[in-house]
């Protein structure tokens, strides 16, 4: 698996340690409510970074989860947006911070977010590890990112290729000639 990867984009210590900071900053932004914050993790890219923010955030909390579909297979090119899996999301009158990988044309955060609010949430805030300036629309941001990366297909750290490469533990680039191969 290791011999895919052209060059890492993100190693684990600074993934960590960004991790970390992001929990603070995330951690000073909520009021600290008895009810605690309401977690929406949008599976299933943003996995390892929820599962490394959540420990390092202190107040009490609640989580559920939402799938979106948008590259379905070997593609990196983002299609239609899906909630593809939607189990009795509880969030009327709470604080959500919807938790994803990475904030690409925005699609799928615009439709979290819209669904959060629809049904109900008191506040509404998004935390991404990953964004790509270049292409994020205008409408659609997020409150909390890890890092600005430059507009290629990475891998890792939960963000996979056609399936794998989700269990690495940094960020990386694949080869180019992976790309498109299955
Ligand atoms: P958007 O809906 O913003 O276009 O795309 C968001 C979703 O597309 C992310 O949650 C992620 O699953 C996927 N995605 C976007 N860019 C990348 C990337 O560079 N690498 C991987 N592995 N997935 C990406
Ligand atoms: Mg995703």
């Amino acid at each position: 698996m290791q011999t895919d990867i052209e060059r890492v984009v993100i190693t684990e210590q600074a993934l960590a340690s960004r991790v970390a900071s992001l929990a603070g900053e995330i951690a000073g932004g909520f009021p600290d409510r008895e009810d605690g914050i309401t977690i929406v993790a949008v599976l299933s890219g943003s996995i390892i970074f929820l599962a490394d923010l959540m420990r390092c955030l202190p107040m009490k909390m609640r989580m559920d989860v939402v799938s979106v579909s948008s590259y379905p297979g070997a593609t990196t090119q983002s299609t239609e947006a899906r909630l593809v899996a939607d189990r009795d999301l509880q969030v009327s009158g709470r604080d959500v911070l919807i938790v994803d990988d990475i904030l690409d044309t925005g699609k799928t955060l615009r439709l979290v977010q819209h669904e959060v609010a629809r049904r109900g949430a008191r506040s509404v805030r998004t935390a991404v590890l990953l964004r790509k300036p270049s292409k994020a629309p205008s409408d659609v941001s997020a409150d909390f990112v890890g890092f600005d990366i430059e507009d290629r297909f990475v891998v890792g750290y939960g963000l996979d290729y056609n399936g794998h490469y989700r269990n690495l533990r940094y960020i990386g680039l694949l080869k180019p000639e992976l790309y498109g191969a299955t």
